[in-house]
């Protein structure tokens, strides 16, 4: 039993700091670690979102500092929040989506706003604030990475900070759509139903890809009108307006019209800069001037974009302690490969892979096939032909000799998923990015 001192809780911190620099959030020096047990430090967490974003993304880098910094083979567990694990309703999808699950920094507070997005950003604030009663639907489209995703969080945090007790759903338009599929062939369509319908708020992300899937647009059909009739706020987004989005019917775009339709276009030179410093605060880093304006006069295209650069111009600073000038923005921006890219070993992949998805690899390398080992099985086989020189033969031999069209077949499916589901798209990007270092 050994209690655990401050000092070195904060030591842990700074190291992740120093190695992982865009994994650190402002609300960090927040958490208090309980005492020591068994090797295991024990950090409750006070919201949802944090407890999520920390098991999800930063516990291979707080091990590892852990570590690091006490030389010894010590793990950090952290928490769930009291108030989240006592009012869990019973489970009939998907653990996960079962509770609101937001981006702890899609904020209001965190969203920048310019002539680009001034109207959405309005609009869905004026939504949060009157759910229901001013722009239902409220229907947000844009390019990506221009903050549709980050509005409708926003509006969604807004909405349960106004009042606790409100019923609010966020998923992404492939969340719906599996569900519902899902609801079927378990024949528990009126749960879903219930479920969907039952709520204050709904706000359904990338709404586009409903066009493809014809049942389900018929259900969200019904569920919108019984949302809608009982003025309770419904908020979309898409990649192109309602009458853009091709093979959508008539009804459905009227009734997205009925409501209010907003832009946001790419942002401008003042708007990036703006971006830039916000996302540089909220990993506590201090980005001079002229570097601000070189990355946003590089990177023209969208927050994204800006956001991935400045993540390279922080991660190449650490290798000139911790420095950010206009050479280091320079150095890090005009190479394509992201730097110090390193060979990556498959026993790292199973590695940080069980961790993510905290499954086992005896699991992973065995024959079950259901979709909570395949899935990781998947992401481990996709990352091991994207980062290794090994085959597709040699992959599948790490997987208990699975064959090479089994391989290629779940590289292809990450691929396909990755393109359309950001919070994959992300995962990925880190788990390479920690595997690179
Ligand atoms: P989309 O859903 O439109 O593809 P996202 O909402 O996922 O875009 O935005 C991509 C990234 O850019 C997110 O990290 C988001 O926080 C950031 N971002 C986009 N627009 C803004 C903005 N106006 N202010 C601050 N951050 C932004
Ligand atoms: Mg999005």
């Amino acid at each position: 039993m050994a209690s655990l001192s401050q000092r070195t809780w904060s030591d842990i911190l700074t190291h992740v700091r120093n190695e992982q620099p865009e994994l650190v959030r402002s609300w960090f020096h927040t958490m208090q670690p309980l005492d020591m047990q068994q090797g295991v430090i024990q950090v409750p967490t006070t919201t949802t979102e944090q407890y999520l974003y920390l098991s999800r993304h930063c516990q291979p880098a707080i091990n590892q500092a852990a570590q690091a910094v006490t030389g010894r083979l010590i793990t950090v567990h952290f928490l769930a929040p009291a108030a989240a694990s006592a009012t869990e309703q019973p489970l009939t999808f998907e653990a996960e989506t079962d509770h609101l699950v937001l981006n702890e920094d899609y904020t209001f507070d965190q969203f920048v706003t310019g002539p680009s997005n001034r109207l959405a950003h309005a609009a869905s604030l004026a939504a949060a604030e009157n759910p229901g009663r001013v722009y239902n639907p409220l229907f947000i489209h844009g390019d990506v990475g221009l903050g549709k995703t980050h509005l409708l969080q926003a509006a969604c945090h807004k909405v349960r900070d106004r009042n606790p007790d409100a019923k609010i759903l966020y998923i992404s338009c492939e969340t719906f759509m599996n569900h519902f599929v899902e609801a079927i062939e378990r024949g528990a369509v009126h749960q879903f139903r219930y479920r969907y319908r039952h709520v204050d708020a709904l706000a359904i992300d990338d709404i586009h890809f409903l066009a493809a899937r014809e049942r389900s647009r018929e259900e969200f059909f019904h569920t919108f009108n019984t949302l809608f009739q009982s003025h309770k706020q419904i908020i979309l987004s898409a990649d192109e307006s309602p009458r853009d989005i091709p093979s959508l019917e008539d009804r459905l775009v009227s009734r997205f019209n009925w409501g209010l339709v907003t832009r946001i276009d790419a942002p401008d030179l003042e708007t990036r800069m703006a971006i830039i410093r916000k996302k540089a605060k909220l990993r506590c880093a201090v980005v001079p001037e002229d570097v601000v304006g070189y990355i946003a006069t590089t990177v023209d295209s969208n927050a994204r974009e800006l956001e991935g650069a400045l993540t390279h111009v922080l991660a190449l600073s650490q290798q000139y302690e911790g420095t950010i000038d206009l050479a280091i923005a320079k150095e890090a921006l005009e190479t394509d490969s992201p730097p110090r890219a390193k060979q990556v070993r498959i026993s790292d992949i199973l590695e940080i892979v069980t961790k993510w998805y905290n499954v086992r690899l005896a699991d992973l390398q065995g024959k079950r096939r259901n979709r909570s080992l395949a899935f990781p099985r998947q992401i481990c086989m996709y990352l091991a032909r994207e980062l290794t020189s090994l085959s597709l033969e040699e992959v599948g031999g790490h997987f208990g000799g699975r064959d090479h069209t089994t391989v290629l077949h779940a590289v292809r499916t990450i691929q396909d998923q990755r393109e359309r589901n950001d919070e994959l798209a992300a995962a990925l990007r880190q788990m390479t990015e920690a595997l690179r270092k």
